[in-house]
């Protein structure tokens, strides 16, 4: 129809004339189902390299975020937290995948956050939900398993397991084959390729299984990333940030094994370098330590301040970060596979398809801590106290 036509309806003996642009394209409705898929270390520009035929076919009908904010440093686990949440790691508590721990004096691997999850949220308001390697909702799911974090077809095969077998109605789910191949083989190479193409296939089967049971047009799916993934650079930093500060004469550990009751300094290797001062009382020497680390050339050292603003956790983010410039790693330059944890990999995958939300649609730029109160929004249940995220504006249909 011609915009600009005009209608002439008869209902029920009246006429009502009403403009074309001024119909409503289709009825809001709110999703019935969320799949809350996550691709570890997908990066968003895989689609327009790789192509992968069912996602592309998903992003075509939904909205696609182009510059997504995540979590700094972009490491899985604070990651995970976060997109779960729709909080800050100074909420969740998990800066870093291994942190040291101030208050118990170690290095805690793994953390795991205790605030509220979407799961937990969706519980409360009466959702069945179901966990599929998603680690960072076991315990806020009614179901879960993990039959293989890198295993796409087995974890399509638990999806649709839960959503037949045990009614599930939100379902969050990891395909991890795309971190495991960028860390070995790099974002550029056949093997990410084929897992990229490996997590379509799957996806494919998944979406194939909605319709035939009929309950795709009834189900929102999100399908984002917790970060990017780059190729080591091949410029390297003046000189590995613990090393500086040894040879400045402070007693550095980079493990729990180096641990011990004289350390003054914890740096921890997560693509950038955490430092936490553990025992340097005086503010002299922090200032010193700090223009130790900052005179190293190919970095920036981000302190309190930067870190605040980036939403990192007031102790366990470290006190310090030391963050290589752009085009520059710390170590490794040249070697090798892929890594991530700078801000490089700000650059993880983000669309929406299904009920609630535009179609065809772009939208420039979100963070994903918006993506648990957009969610939410849409199937009006209220965000927990600890939601600090926002609904992604121009997403929604209304
Ligand atoms: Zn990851």
């Amino acid at each position: 129809m011609r915009a600009g036509a005009i209608l002439l309806l008869a209902v029920g003996g009246f006429r009502f004339a009403l403009a074309a642009e001024a119909v409503p394209a289709r009825v809001t409705t709110a999703p019935s189902y969320i799949l809350f898929l996550t691709a570890d270390g997908f990066r968003s520009d895989y689609i327009e390299r790789i192509q992968p035929p069912h996602l592309s076919a998903l992003i075509a009908e939904g909205v696609r975020v182009t510059n997504v904010t995540n979590v700094f440093p972009t490491l899985t686990t604070p990651n995970m937290a976060s997109l779960v949440t729709g909080a800050w790691p100074r909420t969740t508590g998990v800066g870093a995948n291994t942190q040291y721990v101030r208050e118990e004096d170690r290095l805690v691997n793994a953390p795991r956050t205790s605030v509220a999850t979407i799961a937990g949220m969706l519980h409360e308001a009466g959702w069945t939900t179901a966990a599929v390697g998603h680690f960072m909702l076991q315990t806020s799911v009614d179901h879960y398993a993990a039959p293989g974090y890198s295993d796409a077809e087995k974890t399509t095969d638990a999806i649709i397991d839960f959503l037949q077998n045990k009614h599930a109605h939100f379902v969050g789910a990891i395909y991890g084959a795309t971190d495991q191949e960028g860390h070995r083989h790099g974002p550029d190479s056949a093997e990410v390729r084929a897992a990229v193409l490996g997590i379509d296939r799957a996806i494919g089967r998944l979406v194939a299984y909605l319709k035939g049971r009929g309950i795709f047009e009834q189900t929102l799916i999100t399908f984002n990333s917790d970060h990017g993934m780059s190729a080591f650079e091949k410029q390297q930093a003046g000189i590995e940030p613990a090393q500086a500060l040894a040879k400045a004469g402070f007693r550095v550990a980079t493990s729990a094994a180096e641990l011990n009751a004289g350390t003054q300094i914890v740096v921890l290797n997560a693509g950038v370098r955490l430092v936490y001062f553990r025992q340097v009382p005086a503010e002299a020497e922090r200032q010193r330590a700090a223009n130790v680390l900052r005179q190293i050339d190919g970095v920036e050292v981000l302190g309190r301040k930067e870190l605040e603003a980036l939403g990192c956790h007031d102790n366990r983010s470290g006190d310090l970060i030391v963050s290589p410039k752009p085009g520059f790693t710390i170590s490794n330059a040249g070697g090798p596979g892929g890594l991530h944890g700078r801000f490089a990999e700000q650059n993880p995958i983000l669309f929406f398809r299904g009920p609630g939300f535009r179609r065809q649609a772009t939208i420039g730029s979100a963070r994903t801590v918006d993506i648990v109160p957009t969610l939410l929004r849409l199937v009006d249940v209220p965000p927990g106290s600890s939601v600090e995220g926002t609904v992604i504006a121009g997403g929604l249909e209304n």
